[in-house]
């Protein structure tokens, strides 16, 4: 007998757990059924001992896979020596961190912080001031420019640029100086540059938005319309990133190169939120002492983790995982539709799968998939997010997608 919420019971079930979720912490998200008690690699177990496949990998913060050893060493050293100074002194561990980010990405100075939502704000801050002091628009009128269907995060600001309703409503009022044109349409982005806009701020793919991967040319389109105007281009890599596509940044298959990158997710290994802005150094540059910070941005134990992420990509071995089993993922889902998909999309070990009109709900399919062993999730009605965390075999993988093809097919 244990103790369990303050009840003498057996062991606890699923079920306990999930009444004290719904009890005691807010409703933002509907989870499915399950309670994950321990993870390795692309497994997961439930506390009453159920293993499932991910088929998530935490929307690819999880890239390489549950508790990584290599990652799991660099936190389990960085504990026994120090996990947080504060920016007010210099630690060992930051330069070297910046430094090999700056080299894996090909950019020239980082600015490190916490969730993503912080590094897409950052970023955001960094265009303004850039805009206002060194392009020259009048203070407090730089625009950014986004795109419809966007993710970028859950702050009041972010979501005064978002065109999803549900992430909006009831939030305002909400921060100006955004303007919303179509996701792959650099005409209509070219159009609404004026002599205002700071930036264009765009996924390279968007992920939430169901793994919309855009127009051949489409960001070579826009990197020449933002190189005319004297416009930044910001590319949230902060899903897409990271050898999820195959490349350590999802925009190198456009063979266009941003101003400023914006990071997180598998940035932190899967253990802790490490996040960053990284970019050219006379853009990131514009920030002075006392003008933005974060007392956990760039904490020892955040930077031996990023450290350690950013040697897993040094070996290439991911993103070559990323791509062999990506093309198998595509070769086999794309056999699936018309039995059951009615599109499949994405780059890499991703893809975004349209559940055919007459098939399951995306919920329906969650909970299908679930009931065999795999973790997947809806996200809109129809759709489902694939993206197994890259360590996954070519065996794990094939079980997944024959449980996809059984729960979809009509
Ligand atoms: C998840 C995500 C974010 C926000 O990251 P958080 O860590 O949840 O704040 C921003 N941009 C993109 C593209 C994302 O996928």
């Amino acid at each position: 007998m244990t103790t369990f919420a303050g009840r003498e019971t057996a062991a606890p079930t699923a079920a306990s757990f999930i009444e004290l979720d719904e009890q005691w912490s807010t409703h933002n998200y509907h989870p499915l059924p399950v309670v994950i008690a321990e993870a390795a690699g692309a497994s997961v177990t439930d506390v009453e001992g159920r293993t499932y496949l991910d088929f998530l990998s935490g929307y690819s913060a999880l890239n390489f896979g549950h508790r990584h050893p290599d990652l799991v060493a660099a936190a389990v050293e960085q504990l026994g020596r120090v996990t947080l100074t504060s920016r007010a002194f210099h630690h060992d561990q930051l330069g070297l961190f910046c430094r090999e980010l700056a080299e894996l990405t090909g950019t020239e100075l980082v600015l490190p912080m916490n969730s993503g939502a912080e590094a897409v704000e950052s970023a955001v801050k960094i265009a303004r001031k850039w805009a206002h002091r060194v392009k020259g628009v009048p203070d407090g009128t730089a625009e950014i420019i986004v795109a419809g269907s966007n993710f970028h995060g859950r702050t009041t600001t972010i979501v005064s640029f978002s065109t999803d309703e549900t992430a909006r409503a009831d939030f305002g009022p909400f921060t100006p100086g955004f303007v919303t044109v179509k996701y792959g349409d650099a005409a209509a982005l070219r159009d609404a540059i004026t002599p205002r806009t700071a930036a264009v701020l765009l996924e390279p793919v968007q992920g939430e938005a169901g793994v919309i991967v855009p127009p051949e040319g489409y960001f070579a389109d826009v990197r020449a319309a933002c190189d005319e105007h004297r416009v930044l281009l910001i590319a949230d890599e902060i899903q897409s990133g990271l050898a999820r596509t195959g490349t350590v940044l999802a925009l190198d298959h456009e063979g266009v190169r941003a101003d400023v990158y914006t990071l997180g997710k598998a940035l932190g290994g899967g253990i802790l939120p490490v996040s960053a802005v990284a970019g050219r150094r006379d853009v990131l540059g514009v920030l002075k002492p006392g003008e933005h910070g974060s007392t956990f941005g760039g904490n020892p134990l955040a930077c031996a983790v990023g450290r350690a992420v950013v040697r897993l990509l040094n070996t290439g071995e991911f993103q070559q995982r990323a791509t062999e089993l990506g093309t198998h993922l595509h070769t086999r889902l794309n056999e699936l539709v018309g039995r059951g998909l009615s599109e499949v999309r994405g780059r890499g070990l991703w893809a975004g799968i349209d559940i055919a009109p007459g098939g399951p709900s995306g919920r329906a399919a969650s909970e299908a998939l679930m009931a065999r062993g795999v973790l997947c999730k809806e996200t809109h009605e129809r759709t489902l997010r694939v993206a197994p965390p890259l360590v996954i075999t070519r065996e794990e993988l094939d079980r997944g997608i024959d449980a996809i093809a059984e729960v979809v097919r009509p």
